[in-house]
């Protein structure tokens, strides 16, 4: 897929205060620092258009991208923070719950997990929430090229290690660098597939 337009349209509280026009939506979300708003960009192929931050927690509403006309890149807010207080990260919480767990117009969730760490236990208990939900994702490995590649794979190794003990199949996945452009291709094919399939 080449992308032609990238439109920003709106940030949302709500699920249900969301577009109602029907169109797909395929919605980015992992713990807050994992890389998020460099992969938006990397994908749109537009530097600052999801702020790159190192200030965690900083988008804090359901962001909107309207892509070539035809689907939304939802841009979710961050999970795992340290730094909210409990009544805020609840109410995050509530909301990326509520958005997931409703939205009859999602088409996947992308769900980013650093490959540099070792199996996170904020990304793990999100995961499973999510099959519980029953919400499809796929998952996508960012900042890889931190890694040897002998490393890499045994970090993803470790992961869908760790992942079996609860999931039966390994979900589709992407390896990916903003830095390096990486995984582009393969993930923008992947949405064009999705979409073709729904
Ligand atoms: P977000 O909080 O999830 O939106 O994460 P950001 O996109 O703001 O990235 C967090 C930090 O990781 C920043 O310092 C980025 O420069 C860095 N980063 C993000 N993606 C990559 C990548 O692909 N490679 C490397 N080496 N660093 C990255």
């Amino acid at each position: 897929m080449q992308i032609h337009t990238t439109e920003f349209i709106a940030s949302y509280p709500r699920e249900n205060m969301c577009p109602k026009d029907g169109l797909p939506e395929f919605a980015f979300i992992g713990r807050s620092n994992v890389g998020k708003s460099s992969l938006i960009n990397m994908l749109t192929g537009r530097k600052g258009l999801a702020k790159v931050s190192g200030t965690p927690g900083k988008t804090r509403l359901i962001n909107f991208f309207r892509i070539n006309n035809r689907w939304y890149l939802v841009d979710l807010p961050g999970y795992g923070y340290a730094k909210v207080a409990k009544t805020k990260l609840k109410e995050l919480n509530q909301m990326i719950e509520g958005y997931l767990g409703r939205r009859q117009t999602l088409a996947l969730a992308f769900i980013l997990v650093d490959a540099n760490v070792p199996p996170q236990k904020a990304d793990l208990e999100f995961i499973n929430s999510m099959g519980a939900a029953n919400v499809p994702f796929a998952l996508v490995f960012t900042k890889t090229d931190r890694l040897k590649p002998s490393q890499l794979a045994q970090h993803t190794a470790a992961f869908f290690a760790t992942l079996s003990e609860t999931w039966e199949t390994i979900p589709p996945h992407f390896i990916t660098s903003a830095e390096y452009r990486t995984g582009r291709e393969e993930l923008l094919k992947f949405i064009e597939e999705v979409m073709a399939s729904i």
